[in-house]
């Protein structure tokens, strides 16, 4: 096929901007044909660039030429077209330019495409293999350019107003040293030193704190950061954080900074969201949610109901605490749904599920032969259950009782919490619920481990009235450690850091880290704390996270250009792949037959 050279051929418009005022006047338009009509005299193109579709047609009695360049189009080929705008007789509402149509006076044919694997239109039935081998195609759909205009709404926004809250974006290395965010690392060999690795951070954490050393008092980075964690569904190996580091600073400041990002971000996609944004211990959060991270948009939250149970404890083998919540006017609710909600908590780890439901005169459920009707109605009493209401109750099991000390009780509930307002579709939509939780407990016990580690890194600050019970009661110890929650997602963790020597060494004792591996490890940043280093504090925020919820996407594949499958995988450049021998051998490497799990 003859194709025309670009030449001196620029588009005046855009396809998608094209508007009835405009008729009448001379357009240049470059793009792809999205789809060809021909009703013989007259072919229909509909052009497409990132603003949108524009339709174009070609007519044969009035401009022969241009109509069997048109002939020649199939979808996909990459076209110019000069002509005049004109009023279409049949409107379509469908498309921003829906008025309009250019009569094509000139096509030029710029380049040809083979047939796409799948449809470009909005909706596509092409599996997610698929749209992400050729994922330079899946591109072309108005959802994901849509998604990635936001995304980079967004960025901007939050650029702009820490700009204006003088923070400098300051870049930090990714060949750098192991940066410990609970994840494996993802390592580089170094040609230079053999047998010598580069770690890529899992976060910037100690560079970010280190620029607080250096003196810049305000830094943040939209940062890549990466780990290797255990495959999830919704995980991408490489992920881009908000990262922002403040000195001087208590949670107050951080909180103001993040509201503000959060309220230009989201205005960006055209939400409105009213910080400041509530607050809640963690061990308000657990108590009455079953969570750290509670979806607020509804309530049926927990009560606990230890009381009710304590003398039927042995007859039903369960254990102290019990908790329950009330499903406001569901009890009807049937038995097959009740039987999923049972095996949804057996699924958690739960011991068990039990309901009851309030009645005008009784309350009825299969626990009156244990707890007697004298029992039940203390029940409703404890509850606050009113007549229509479904009770829902879930003990606590004795062996996780037993297990590690100061484990939360009331997770199994919270998460059926969550799948009941699902189920049963109580959650509101167009709800921006933030939320902050303060007050984390600085160390979690690690079963498997047997040791205690830290529930969000190394370099969180105990709460100052704990500082004596790392060492002597560590599961008891507070620290400064603050989420951001929005409608039940973890956005993003931060916390006041440790900026004394000592203590940092401290904790890392208690983390089980000799004096001489804390050295080896991160002996640079304990000598950059004993120069000097401000009070400071800081967060970081995932930014697919933010944009995918923005964009109503389930998955944060939508909102990244080239993602990775949940089996870390490129399938497009097909990554991870082999490497020369060559390549091996210039590293100092050789491969070993890969250990079975
Ligand atoms: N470095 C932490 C993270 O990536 C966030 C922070 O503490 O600022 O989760």
């Amino acid at each position: 096929m003859k194709l025309d050279p670009l030449g001196e051929l620029r588009a005046t418009r855009q396809c998608g901007e094209l508007r009835a005022t405009d008729a009448g006047q001379p357009v240049i338009l470059l793009g792809w044909v999205q789809r060809r009509r021909d009703l013989g005299h007259l072919i229909f193109l509909d052009v497409r660039d990132r603003t949108g579709l524009a339709q174009v047609v070609a007519n044969k009695e009035k401009n022969p030429e241009a109509h069997a360049r048109a002939d020649q189009c199939r979808p996909e080929f990459v076209v110019g077209v000069v002509g005049t705008l004109a009023k279409r007789e049949k409107p379509n509402p469908a498309l921003s330019s829906g008025d309009v149509e250019v009569v094509a006076e000139k096509i030029f044919l710029l380049n040809e495409a083979r047939t796409p694997p799948f449809s470009l239109e909005a909706d596509t039935t092409a599996s997610e293999e698929t749209r992400l081998r050729h994922r330079y195609l899946d591109l072309r759909r108005p959802q994901l350019l849509r998604n990635l205009r936001t995304r980079h709404r967004v960025a901007l926004a939050i650029r702009r107003f820490l700009d204006r809250e003088d923070f400098y974006e300051i870049e930090t290395p990714f060949l750098t040293r192991s940066t410990p965010e609970g994840a494996r690392d993802y390592l580089v060999p170094s040609r230079v030193h053999p047998g010598h690795f580069y770690a890529l951070p899992q976060s910037p954490q100690l560079f970010k704190q280190l620029l607080m050393i250096a003196g810049f008092e305000r830094y943040y980075q939209l940062v890549r950061c990466f780990r290797d964690e255990d495959l999830r569904a919704d995980r991408q190996p490489e992920f881009t954080q908000l990262d922002l580091e403040m000195a001087f600073v208590a949670p107050d400041a951080v909180f103001r900074v993040v509201e503000g990002a959060m309220k230009f971000a989201f205005a960006a996609a055209n939400i409105s969201v009213m910080p400041p944004f509530p607050r809640l211990t963690y061990a308000e959060a657990l108590a009455r949610f079953g969570t750290d991270k509670p979806d607020t948009r509804f309530g049926l939250e927990l009560a606990e109901v230890s009381a009710v149970f304590k003398a039927a404890r042995e007859a039903l083998k369960i254990e102290i605490p019990v908790h329950a919540f009330v499903v406001p006017g569901a009890a009807e609710t049937s038995r097959k749904q009740l039987d999923g909600f049972a095996e949804f908590v057996k699924a958690q780890g739960g011991r068990a599920l039990y309901y009851a439901k309030v009645g005008e005169k009784s309350v009825e459920s299969p626990l009156e032969k244990t707890l007697s009707s004298r029992g039940l109605e203390w029940l409703q009493e404890a509850t606050k259950a009113a007549a229509g209401d479904l009770i829902l109750i879930v003990p606590s099991d004795p062996a996780q009782v037993a297990g590690a000390p100061h484990a939360p009780t009331t997770t199994v509930i919270g998460a059926l919490r969550s799948h009941v307002a699902q189920e049963l579709n109580l959650i509101p939509a167009g709800k921006w619920n933030f939320l902050w939780v303060t007050d984390f407990p600085l160390f979690e016990w690690s079963p498997a481990e047997k040791r205690w580690v830290s529930s969000h890194h190394p370099f969180t600050a105990p709460a100052d009235e704990d500082l004596d019970k790392l060492e002597s009661d560590p599961g008891r110890a507070c620290s400064k450690a603050y989420d951001l929650v929005l409608n039940g997602w973890e956005l993003g963790s931060g916390s006041i850091r440790i900026h004394r020597q000592d203590v940092q060494q401290r904790i890392f004792r208690v983390l089980g880290l000799s004096d001489e591996e804390a050295k080896e490890r991160f002996g640079f940043f304990l000598e950059a704390l004993t120069y000097g280093t401000p009070p400071h504090g800081g967060i970081a925020l995932g930014l697919d996270r933010v944009v995918a919820l923005l964009c109503g996407e389930k998955s944060l594949r939508e909102v990244i250009a080239f993602p990775k499958t949940t089996q870390a995988q490129d399938l497009m450049a097909d990554a991870p792949a082999r490497v020369a021998d060559a390549q091996l051998d210039e590293l100092g490497l050789a491969l070993k037959p890969p250990k079975k799990n």
